[in-house]
């Protein structure tokens, strides 16, 4: 059998870019932040996770242009190696002060931070328990480590605790979850987490990638619910409000010595370019010169939660800057999504098996710089929309 045959079938993808109906990979030609042109058509970027919308802040633009000048273009090496500047230290002395916590590390991306925390720490006789929407990243994490993968569904804290009462005696225990919920733009309940952390002996990490700049002030979910202490590692990318790529784990010095060790995401891939490094830098510096952005990007998204509601439309339990149309059905999802593009808004549908059949939904994410004007037009255009197709 040719191991190629599989993809010879694939058939999927090929009809729909054919149809016009290919919602991925879209290849943009310009993108100045809360607007985007894709051949020659300008859209209100309405699907991005530039959520204080500092790619193209100037400091941050500057910064990485300058480490560009004086460092060259990579560090051609892991951090374990010849790949560490001290550029990366100063960083994680900084994001460590950040969130509160002793120390952190610093990895190529977020994807590689959970991968390497995840696995490193969940050894063969530990248990590892994830809610049901954790992030991807997370999954791969537990299933690289040697231990067993428990899971729990999304934020109900009675499943979390009968998982829990069923896991060995001994087994050293790690809970994680998204501080911030990517599809629903939900948080999860930190409170009731850290209690049955406490009284079944576990240590609980949260990725906050989406948290992070956004909830707290900017600093991140753990902060919002002033749990920066009980929870013991605080993950988060610098692909979103950082406006980088790049990713890290923070937590209590020893525990970070520890991954910083035995994270093979770090040891055996190349460290985060000096680019990188300098504009998750500039961007944390402009988290604390600059409060009101955070403020400001959950102003724009009650604005929208609230317009959505208005008009009819099902916006689940978003509490943050991501806000999921849900439209219940595959078809009318891409159909919706289609009218959305040519009319010059852009999100992102979300289909099953992402989501639970009748949960469909276009997923639709807000930045500290959109401006009221482009909200108003986003509202107009979707609503006419939701009429049209019948979803309102
Ligand atoms: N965790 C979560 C919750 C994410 O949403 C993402 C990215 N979508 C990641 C981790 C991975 O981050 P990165 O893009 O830096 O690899």
């Amino acid at each position: 059998m040719d191991i190629f045959k599989k993809c010879f079938e694939y058939t999927d993808v090929k009809e729909a870019i054919e149809q016009g109906f290919y919602p991925f990979f879209i290849p943009l030609t310009d993108n100045e932040g809360t607007e985007v042109v894709y051949r020659g058509h300008r859209l209100i970027m309405c699907g991005s996770n530039n959520y204080l919308g500092l790619t193209t802040h100037p400091k941050v633009r500057e910064a990485a242009i300058q480490a560009t000048a004086r460092y060259g273009t990579s560090c051609t090496g892991s951090r374990f190696l010849n790949g560490t500047l001290e550029m990366h230290e100063q960083l994680e002395k900084e994001l460590a002060e950040w969130v509160g916590k002793d120390a952190s590390l610093v990895f190529s991306t977020g994807m590689q931070a959970n991968l390497g925390a995840v696995s490193a720490l969940v050894g063969r006789s530990d248990v590892v328990i994830l809610d049901k929407d954790d992030h991807a990243s997370i999954v791969d994490g537990a299933r690289l480590g040697y231990g067993k993968i428990e899971r729990f569904r999304h934020n109900d804290m009675e499943h979390l605790e009968r998982v829990m009462e069923c896991l060995p005696e001994n087994a050293g225990r790690l809970i994680v979850v998204d501080g911030l919920f990517s599809m629903g733009g939900d948080l999860a309940p930190l409170p009731e987490l850290v209690k049955v952390a406490q009284k079944f002996g576990a240590r609980l990490m949260v990725d906050d990638a989406h948290g992070m700049g956004v909830m707290g002030g900017g600093r991140g979910t753990a902060a919002h619910f002033g749990l920066t202490e009980s929870v013991d590692l605080i993950m988060s990318t610098f692909s979103k409000s950082f406006a980088s790529l790049g990713g890290f784990v923070a937590g209590d010095a020893d525990v970070i010595s520890y991954i910083k060790h035995h994270a093979r995401s770090l040891i055996f891939s190349a460290s985060i370019p000096p680019a990188n490094t300098a504009a998750a830098l500039a961007a944390l510096d402009v988290m604390r010169t600059e409060p009101e952005r955070a403020q400001h990007v959950n102003e724009i998204a009650e604005y929208m939660r609230k317009g959505y509601r208005s008009m009819g439309f099902n916006v689940g339990e978003s509490v943050t800057p991501i806000i999921p149309v849900i439209i219940g059905d595959d078809q009318k999802t891409f159909a919706f999504w289609k009218l959305l593009f040519d009319a010059g808004v852009f999100v992102n549908p979300v289909i099953s098996p992402a989501v639970p059949p009748g949960m469909q939904l276009l997923r639709t994410s807000y930045m500290a710089t959109h401006t009221y004007e482009q909200m108003d037009r986003v509202l107009e255009i979707f609503g006419r929309i939701g009429k049209e197709i019948g979803v309102i």
